[in-house]
């Protein structure tokens, strides 16, 4: 019974939603579909932070309650990190930079990936000693280590249907901070040369719903493949939970043509793609109204 209405949603089209999602303003404001300029962006970098410290402990950079004195010691490689259907770059600024030294954004949309290198950009080219802005705006704050060069953002314009984390060249636009211990003019070029190499973490927030069920197994497949190593790479998954009475089910939304699931419709995703949890948690704190929101840590 429930497989056969299943089979009755519309799948996600791929020109539809990213049609949406240029009509849409490229701010926090419009990424978060209208919740950019409350608590909402706080809370939940806050929470994305706390959920990945707990998880992976020695990307703690600073003496922390949370890091044990048992931690495995960093590694020598930089922490690199890839963030999915990435906006206008706000996980990349408020989550992910906190914690790796290397990011790779990816996002289809050319006004939404335009302004996050606009915004790593404009934190490369602070001057030296520039206050940090203590701005009501979150969009203002500058992006840590880019301006000092020691962490670096790589930016990628692709859609999820077609992106293969394990080959992510082809289309960058661009790259701020870090260059490797190249210099001069190949500088970007060598720094380039370590986007192959994998990650230690893939960031997957509020953009899986653009992908139908088998394009959603077929991406956390390649992204599964992309761990640096695999027993300690994780994939997080941070989205939206519908209602369900004890199967899975999902819920088609013609606005943006993406995908609502619920709890057991994300877990039968994860198994068909041969990922196992490793820690689910369901974000506290988001202004009543919304859906469920739940970090699921994958492996
Ligand atoms: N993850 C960001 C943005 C969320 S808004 C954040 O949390 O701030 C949803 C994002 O999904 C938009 O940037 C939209 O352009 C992107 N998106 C839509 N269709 C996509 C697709 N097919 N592949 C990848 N990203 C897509």
């Amino acid at each position: 019974m429930t497989a056969s209405l299943e089979q009755t949603l519309p799948e996600p089209d791929v020109e539809d939603g990213i049609k949406y999602w240029a009509s849409q303003p490229a701010s926090y404001d419009g990424v978060l579909g209208g919740f950019g300029n409350g608590t909402l962006p706080r809370v939940d970098a806050l929470g994305s932070r706390q959920f990945l410290q707990h998880l992976l402990p020695e990307l703690c950079t600073v003496p922390s309650a949370i890091r044990p004195l048992t931690a495995p010691s960093p590694s020598a490689r930089r922490p690199r990190a890839l963030d999915v259907g990435a906006g206008v770059g706000r996980v990349t600024s408020d989550v992910l930079l906190h914690l790796f030294a290397d990011v790779l954004l990816v996002e289809p949309v050319a006004p939404f990936v335009a302004e996050a290198l606009r915004r790593g950009r404009a934190s490369e080219a602070l001057p030296a000693g520039a206050s940090i802005a203590l701005d009501e705006n979150p969009m203002a704050v500058p992006w840590k280590g880019v301006r000092a060069r020691t962490t670096s953002v790589t930016f990628v314009q692709a859609t999820l249907q077609e992106f293969d984390p394990a080959r992510p060249k082809g289309r960058v636009l661009g790259r701020v901070g870090y260059e490797g211990n190249a210099e001069g003019a190949d500088a970007t070029a060598v720094a380039l040369e370590d986007l192959d190499s994998g990650f230690d973490v893939v960031w997957c927030q509020w953009c899986l719903g653009a992908l139908s069920d088998p394009d959603l197994v077929a991406f956390f497949k390649r992204s599964k493949a992309a761990f640096r190593d695999p027993a300690r790479g994780l994939i997080v998954v941070k989205e939206n939970l519908c209602s369900e009475t004890g199967s899975p089910r999902a819920v088609f939304d013609e606005s943006d043509s993406s995908l609502t699931r619920s709890d057991l419709a994300w877990k039968q995703s994860f198994a068909e793609a041969g990922l196992r949890i490793v820690h689910e948690q369901v974000q506290e704190g988001f202004p009543e109204g919304l859906y469920t929101v739940k970090m699921y840590a994958l492996r």
